[in-house]
């Protein structure tokens, strides 16, 4: 049976990593000073996500130079996993840790990116805070695109319709440059919802989507849209989303013909890198080694 090591060597993206925690936590700790109690731990989801994020990891960052740490943080342990493509998610208020200046903003990402020429394809993604404060978004967003510096968008927080028409305007602006759309929902929401979100922002993409997986309806509606899913299957796990790895729906979709992906969402918190849920996955018998190569394979292209 394939080991770990067998699915590192093979070249393999990582469509859903938020850069400010997608690093080990040992990696994490010596960095930051601090331990944070019993951690990594299971969760019973993301409110509970967000009182670490909120008392440990928010507080640490506070410079332009820890933003940069964590971003070379998250791709170096991208790295050692062997991940090739990496559309790595950076966050919108980090333009808040560089004196709210997109130019020194722009300046760092692209430092970070030529840092890491050559030992991997990063491919900087703009996330955007559902929450985060609306001037601020009306100011940044539109230019950051602009830029050409970010490959794709993504939107998250709270995954409800309410207050998604303020960024409709953004995820115009990115089809019109060519930029990936891409957002968060079904991660716990349902089927519905997944669906209001591919149309209303005409997505390429979803961070997770497992929520779709009841509805064939939905099912079929992304295949004709040949929407992917980038799916975090530990990290469901990890957040109760679902019960267990066996009973995850990426088979489902797998089986139904729809991309999938399979990635990390945040390395810090859920503690498995790609190649080790490659493995994980095969030895819970969800997939076939076979199954996992077509996998990884197919999201290269
Ligand atoms: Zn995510």
């Amino acid at each position: 049976m394939a080991n770990v090591k067998t699915f590192v060597k093979h070249p393999k993206i990582d469509a859903h990593n938020h850069l400010n925690l997608g690093m080990r936590y040992s990696r994490y700790a010596s960095w930051a000073g601090f331990l944070i109690p019993n951690f990594p731990r299971k969760m019973s989801g993301l409110a509970e996500m967000h009182e670490v994020i909120g008392q440990y990891t928010r507080t640490r960052t506070v410079t332009a130079k820890d933003v940069e740490d964590l971003l070379c943080m998250s791709i170096e342990d991208a790295i050692e996993d062997g991940i090739t493509i990496l559309e790595g998610s950076v966050d919108i208020g980090f333009v808040k840790h560089c004196n709210e200046d997109i130019d020194q903003f722009l300046a760092l990402v692209e430092k970070v990116k030529k840092k890491y020429e050559g030992k991997i394809d990063f491919r900087p993604e703009l996330g955007l805070g559902k929450l985060f404060d609306k001037k601020s978004l009306n100011k940044w967003v539109i230019p950051l695109l602009e830029s050409k510096v970010f490959k794709s968008i993504d939107l998250y927080g709270p995954e409800v319709e309410e207050g998604i028409e303020d960024f409709k305007p953004f995820f115009e602006c990115a089809g019109k440059l060519g930029i990936k759309r891409k957002a968060h929902v079904g991660e716990f929401s349902d089927a519905t919802s997944v669906r209001t979100f591919i149309n209303f922002f005409d997505l390429e993409e979803v961070q997770h989507g497992i929520g779709a997986a009841n509805d064939d309806k939905v099912i079929q509606f992304m295949l004709d849209r040949k929407i992917r899913l980038n799916i975090t299957p530990e990290s469901n796990v990890m957040l109760s989303a679902v019960p267990s790895l066996q009973d995850h729906p990426i088979k489902k979709f797998y089986d139904a013909g729809l991309k999938v992906t399979i990635c990390t969402d945040d390395l810090l918190f859920f503690n498995r890198t790609v190649s080790e849920q490659c493995s994980d996955l095969v030895k819970a018998g969800v997939f076939t080694e076979k199954e996992i190569f077509d996998i990884l394979d197919e999201g290269l292209k």
